[in-house]
C-alpha cells in the first residue's frame, strides 16, 4: 500500500520530470537535401566545430565567448536511428575520406550550455539548449505531391515525364516494357516486380553521379531507407488506364493498392511523425553540379526545390491538412561545396542560389517563415593561391584531388596537392538557366566551372593529440542563421 507521502512523492517526482524536461528547451533541426547535396559532412562538421570550439567569428554567441560547452546527449527519440557522428568523424579527420552518405533517416542531440547576452535573460534561462538534428533524404519530400494524386493521376504525370526529351534517354528501357504489359490483366507478381525494378532503374539512372535530373517520386525509390523490396515498393506507373475503378484481381487494381499503401504507410507517417516537428530546416543544394550539368539541370534543380519548399507551408497546402500543424520559423537554403571556387565567385554561387530560390519559394507559395540563402562549404577541402601565367596573375585553389581524378590527362594518386583554375561563375544569373546541355565529356572544356573532387584537408592534433576543428567557409554564417536567436 502506498502511504500518502508516497503518492505525494511520486505526483513531486513525476512534476519535476516533466518541468525537468521543460527546463532544457529544444529545438528541432531538420537537414535535408538530395542525395550527395552534402547534408553528413554538414552535420559532423557542425558538431566537430561545436564541440571543438572551431573558428567562428559570424556564429554571435560563440565568438563572444558565451558558449561554455557544447556536448553529445542520448536523443529523444528511440525509435530512430542514431546519426554515427564518431564514424562520420572518423572517416574525415584519420582517414581523410568522405564520410558515407545518407541514406535514410538518423537523429543526434547536442547540447550547448551558454550564457544569455542581458542580464535579464541571465536570470530567467537555465543557458541550455538542446538542438536534435535531424538528417533525412530530401527525395523523401518529392513524395507529398502523391498524396493529391490517384494512381491513375501518378500513372499519367510518370509517362508525360518519361516523354521529355531530358528523360527519354534514361526512361527508354522501362517504356519499352511498359508498353507490352494489358494493365487489366490477371495480377502477377513477378510481373509487378520487373516493372518496378525498371521503373526504379530509370528514376535511378536519371540521379547518377554524371546526371543531375532531379525531380521524380516516389522518393523511397530512389532511397527506401529499410524499405527495400518490400511490396509497398513493388509497384510501377501503367500505360493507358480506363477511368474509372479496375476490374478486381487486375494487375492494375494490385499497382493501385500498393500505391495507396505507399501513401498511407509510408509517406504520410513521414510527414506527421518527422517533418511536422521541426521547428527550423536547412536545405542543402548542390549547386554547382547541376549549374555544370546544363541549363535544363539547374532548371531541374528549381523544379526540385519549388517541391521541397512547398513541403514547409503548414496551414497553406490543403495536402498537409492534418499532417502538420506547427510552421517551419527559418529555412535556410544553402549551396554547399563553396571551396571549389575562388572566394571571388562565392558572391555570384549565393546570387544563384538566390535567384533558384526567390523564384522557387513564389512558386511554392511559402511565406511565415523567414528565409535565407548562403554559399558555403562544411568542410573546407581547398585553400586559395595565385599563380602568375604568361605576365597574368591567376587566381587558383589548390587540393588534393581524389585518387583517379583526371586533370589535363594526368591521373592523380590520392597524395598529391595540385593547383587549378577552377573558374569564374558568370554575373548574369539568368544565363545559368539558358545554358545548354553539357555532356559529361564536354564539361571539363565548356562548362563554366571545373569541378574537381578533393580529398578532405588534413587536420592537425594539438598536443593533446585532441584533433583541431574542420575548416569550413561560412558554416558559422549558418549557424548563426538557424539557432543564434534561440542562444541571445
Ligand atoms: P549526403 O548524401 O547529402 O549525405 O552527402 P554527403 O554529405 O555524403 O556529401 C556527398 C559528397 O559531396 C561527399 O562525399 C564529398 O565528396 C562532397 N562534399 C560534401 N560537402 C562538401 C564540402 O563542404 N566540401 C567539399 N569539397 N566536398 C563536399
Amino acid at each position: 500500500l502506498t502511504t500518502f507521502t508516497d503518492e505525494a512523492k511520486i505526483a513531486f517526482d513525476t512534476l519535476m520530470e516533466r518541468t525537468g524536461s521543460l527546463v532544457t528547451p529544444s529545438l528541432r533541426l531538420g537537414v535535408t537535401g538530395l542525395s550527395r547535396a552534402g547534408k553528413t559532412v554538414f552535420i559532423t562538421s557542425l558538431v566537430h566545430n561545436l564541440t571543438q570550439g572551431g573558428r567562428m567569428p559570424l556564429f554571435e554567441a560563440h565568438a563572444t565567448g558565451r558558449i561554455a560547452r557544447a556536448y553529445l546527449q542520448p536523443q529523444p527519440d528511440d525509435a530512430v536511428p542514431r546519426f554515427q557522428y564518431e564514424d562520420h568523424l572518423a572517416a574525415l579527420v584519420k582517414d581523410r575520406i568522405w564520410p558515407d552518405s545518407t541514406r535514410a533517416i538518423s537523429e543526434l542531440r547536442l547540447t550547448i550550455e551558454y550564457q544569455s547576452a542581458s542580464s535579464w535573460g541571465r536570470m530567467l534561462s537555465a543557458g541550455k539548449l538542446s538542438i536534435d538534428i535531424v538528417d533525412y533524404p530530401g527525395e523523401w519530400l518529392l513524395d507529398l505531391p502523391l498524396l493529391g494524386k490517384t494512381y491513375a493521376e501518378f500513372s499519367r504525370d510518370s509517362f508525360a515525364i518519361a516523354n521529355e526529351t531530358a528523360h527519354l534517354g534514361f526512361a527508354e528501357n522501362w517504356l519499352r516494357e511498359a508498353a507490352d504489359i494489358d494493365a487489366l490483366a490477371p495480377a502477377d507478381e513477378m510481373t509487378a516486380q520487373r516493372l518496378a525494378r525498371s521503373f526504379t532503374d530509370y528514376l535511378r539512372a536519371g540521379k547518377s553521379d554524371e546526371q543531375a535530373l532531379s525531380t521524380l517520386p516516389p522518393g523511397r525509390f530512389l532511397m527506401p531507407g529499410d524499405l527495400e523490396g518490400s511490396p509497398a515498393l513493388t509497384f510501377a506507373p501503367l500505360p493507358d488506364l480506363p477511368e474509372g475503378s479496375f476490374k478486381n484481381g487486375s494487375l492494375a487494381a494490385m499497382m493501385e493498392r500498393r500505391y495507396e499503401s505507399y501513401k498511407t504507410h509510408v509517406v504520410k507517417p513521414f510527414f506527421r511523425e518527422h517533418i511536422a516537428r521541426l521547428d527550423r530546416q536547412i536545405v542543402l543544394v548542390d549547386a554547382m553540379q547541376a549549374i555544370n550539368a546544363g541549363g535544363a539541370a539547374v532548371r531541374d534543380l528549381e523544379r526540385a526545390l519549388t517541391e521541397i519548399l512547398a513541403c514547409f507551408r503548414a496551414g497553406r497546402s490543403n495536402l498537409l491538412t492534418g499532417l502538420i500543424q506547427k510552421r517551419i520559423g527559418r529555412i535556410l537554403i544553402a549551396a554547399t561545396k563553396a571551396d571549389h571556387l575562388h572566394h571571388e565567385s562565392h558572391n555570384r554561387l549565393e546570387a544563384i542560389v538566390r535567384r533558384l530560390v526567390d523564384r522557387a519559394a513564389k512558386n511554392a507559395d511559402i511565406s511565415g517563415a523567414e528565409i535565407d540563402v548562403l554559399a558555403m562549404a562544411a568542410v573546407r577541402a581547398t585553400r586559395e593561391a595565385t599563380v602568375n601565367q604568361n605576365g597574368d596573375t591567376l587566381p587558383v585553389i589548390v587540393g588534393t584531388p581524389l585518387k583517379g581524378e583526371v586533370i589535363d590527362g594526368d591521373v592523380f594518386d590520392g597524395e598529391t596537392e595540385t593547383a587549378i583554375f577552377p573558374g569564374d561563375l558568370p554575373q548574369d544569373t539568368q544565363a545559368i538557366f539558358e545554358q545548354p546541355e553539357f555532356s559529361p565529356q564536354d564539361r571539363a572544356r565548356e562548362a563554366p566551372i571545373r569541378f574537381v573532387r578533393f580529398r578532405p584537408p588534413l587536420i592537425k592534433a594539438d598536443l593533446d593529440g585532441i584533433h583541431l576543428s574542420l575548416p569550413h567557409i561560412r558554416l558559422d554564417r549558418a549557424m548563426q542563421f538557424l539557432l543564434g536567436d534561440r542562444l541571445a
